[in-house]
């Protein structure tokens, strides 16, 4: 089933990626989808100005960015449903303008809505679509992965609107794809339809599959991905895995906590508190800036009311990121890439 796709370049009928592209050569994992260079304008508006990136085998890939970052216009490149002006891209060994119909029975896409027969049961509906595949996952398997064991008599209509987003994700599994596409699977949803969704986008994972995975949520992001891309105006901004997304500036440590009235606080704390009484600083090195702190209040006897350690959410990192692309009407702040990652670096 799987291609075996070497790990550092790409070769089809189409030409080899150069190995001067080559990203992370250390890891053996092969690459799902390589995309160098990718542009993609209409009518004047650069969509896509010039992105970079790879998933590997396995990953479960998150690609965020405000509206109109160009994040649709590289799936639909990715999917083949789009054509590019420029630049490389390799989807399962394979380039997808060119050898879509090779492509079609090893990927799966669940788009925002799926079209099926509401009277149909969830059983029925699956059957059907696993049977336009040569060699489709066995029908209850894929009702149980997407977590729909229990409705699988159930007419769809009867559904509610989380359980056909499972429907959805269930006929996108039906031909056993290698590479899922999911566009946005949990909008609109309660906070139990959502973990429970999430539940099945990582029961994939956990058979191997590759997601990409397009979100405007930050903590589905966070919880579901082992890498994020964010695009802001057609650029990618910042990639690696969520939690060490924006390291060095954006990643400062911030430390808070309610001092005495009049405590003469040590250097690098003074800065004054707030209307709460709080204060909260920045800290350049976390480890020593706390230690300091924390000496001086176990040798001074003063209590540091409601101590509070705090790294930037992935909320946070997004926001600066997309706002200050946003600010630059010409981005030309290199991306910035986060170490770390399942089987990344
Ligand atoms: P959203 O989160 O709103 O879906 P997105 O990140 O998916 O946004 P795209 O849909 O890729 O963004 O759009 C990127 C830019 O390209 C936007 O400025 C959009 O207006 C423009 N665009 C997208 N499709 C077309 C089209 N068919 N014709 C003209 N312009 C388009």
């Amino acid at each position: 089933m799987s291609p075996e796709l070497p790990a550092s370049r790409i070769t089809s009928d189409e030409g080899t990626i150069s190995a001067s592209h080559a990203v992370d050569e250390s890891s053996t994992r092969a690459l799902a989808v390589e995309v160098r260079g990718l542009h993609k304008s209409y009518d004047g508006v650069q969509a896509v100005d010039g992105i970079d990136f790879v998933i590997r085998q396995g990953e479960i890939f998150a690609l965020l960015g405000p509206n109109g970052a160009g994040k649709t216009t590289t799936v639909e490149i990715l999917e083949g449903y789009r054509s590019r002006d420029s630049g490389e891209v390799r989807v399962l060994g394979c380039d997808p303008r060119h050898q879509r119909s090779l492509l079609k029975s090893r990927i799966g896409i669940v788009l925002q809505s799926t079209g099926v027969d509401p009277y149909l049961t969830v059983h029925e509906t699956v059957t059907m679509y696993a049977g336009l595949y040569h060699h489709p996952r066995p029908v209850d398997e894929v009702i149980d992965l997407v977590g729909l064991g229990a409705k699988r008599g159930e007419r769809v209509i009867r559904l509610s609107g989380g359980q056909r987003r499972r429907v959805d994700m269930a006929l996108a599994l039906a031909g056993d794809p290698e590479l899922l596409f999911l566009d946005e699977p949990t909008t609109g949803f309660d906070p139990s339809a959502r973990r429970e969704a999430w539940d099945a986008v990582k029961n994939l994972a956990s058979l191997g599959k590759t997601v990409l995975l397009t979100t405007h949520y930050m903590d589905e992001a966070q919880y579901l991905a082992d890498r994020v891309a964010v695009m802001a105006g057609g650029r990618m901004v910042a990639e690696g895995p969520p939690s060490t997304l924006g390291s060095r500036d954006l990643a400062t440590v911030r430390v808070r906590f309610r001092p005495p009235a009049g405590a003469l606080l040590p250097v690098g704390f003074s800065g004054g508190a707030g209307p709460d009484g709080f204060v909260e600083v920045a800290v350049e090195d976390a480890v020593s800036d706390l230690y300091r702190l924390l000496h001086w209040a176990v040798e001074e006897g003063v209590p540091l009311e409601g101590l509070e350690v705090k790294r930037p959410s992935l909320e946070d990192v997004y926001l600066s990121l997309t706002g200050s692309a946003e600010e630059g009407a010409n981005l030309t702040r290199p991306v910035r890439r986060a170490a770390g990652g399942k089987g990344a670096g």
